[in-house]
C-alpha cells in the first residue's frame, strides 16, 4: 500500500464528509452531517479503501472487481442507515421504508459523491443519470426509491439548492411516502 494513497484517501473522506455535512445542515440535519460515514475510519474500511484508492471513483467497486469481494463495503453497509442496502434482508419479504432523516442523508451523500467524482464535469443532471444507471438497481423499499428519484428529478430541473432545505425534504418525503416525517 502506497503511503501517498493513505493520505489521499484520508483527504477524500474528509472532503466528502465536509460536503455531506453542508448538505445535511441545509436540510436541518446537523447531527447526521457530523456522524456521516464515521465507520470509514475503522481499519476494516480505511485500509482496504486506501489500498484501492482511485480518486475519481469509489475504491469499493475496484476492490470488488479485483478480489471478488469488498470487506469494507460489507462492514460499511451493515452500520450506516443512510444506505439502501442497510435495510435489505434477502430472507425477508418486507424491506422497511428508510426513515426520514436517513433518507435525506442518503440523498445528501449521493449529491456529494457525484460532485466529488465528477469534479469539473459535474452538472445538475448527473445525480439522476448515476441513479438511473447504477443506484436504482438495488432492491430497496419502493417508496424509498421513489423519494430518491423524485429529489434527483428536481435537482435536474431546478438545481441542487432547490432541494437542499428541510422544508422541501419534508414536503416531498410526505408526498411520496404518505408518512409523516415526524413518525418515521
Ligand atoms: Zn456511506
Amino acid at each position: 500500500m502506497k503511503l501517498r494513497n493513505i493520505f489521499k484517501h484520508f483527504g477524500l473522506v474528509v472532503r466528502h464528509k465536509h460536503r455531506v455535512f453542508i448538505n445535511c445542515a441545509k436540510c436541518g440535519l446537523i447531527w447526521r452531517g457530523i456522524v456521516h460515514d464515521l465507520s470509514k475510519f475503522t481499519p476494516t474500511e480505511f485500509f482496504e479503501s486506501a489500498k484501492f484508492y482511485q480518486g475519481n471513483r469509489s475504491p469499493i467497486g475496484v476492490c470488488r472487481r479485483t478480489k471478488g469481494v469488498s470487506y469494507a463495503w460489507l462492514h460499511h453497509k451493515g452500520r450506516n442507515k443512510h444506505h439502501i442496502e442497510y435495510w435489505l434482508d434477502g430472507d425477508c419479504e418486507v424491506t422497511p421504508l428508510m426513515p426520514y432523516k436517513y433518507a435525506v442523508e442518503c440523498v445528501c451523500d449521493k449529491l456529494a459523491a457525484t460532485r466529488t467524482y465528477h469534479g469539473k464535469s459535474y452538472a445538475p443532471e448527473k445525480p439522476l443519470e448515476h441513479w438511473l444507471r447504477y443506484g436504482n438497481k438495488v432492491d430497496g423499499n419502493p417508496k424509498t426509491m421513489a423519494f430518491i428519484e423524485r429529489v434527483f428529478l428536481d435537482v435536474k430541473e431546478h438545481g441542487e439548492e432547490y432541494v437542499l432545505s428541510g422544508k422541501y425534504m419534508k414536503r416531498v418525503y410526505r408526498e411520496v411516502t404518505d408518512e409523516s416525517e415526524a413518525e418515521a
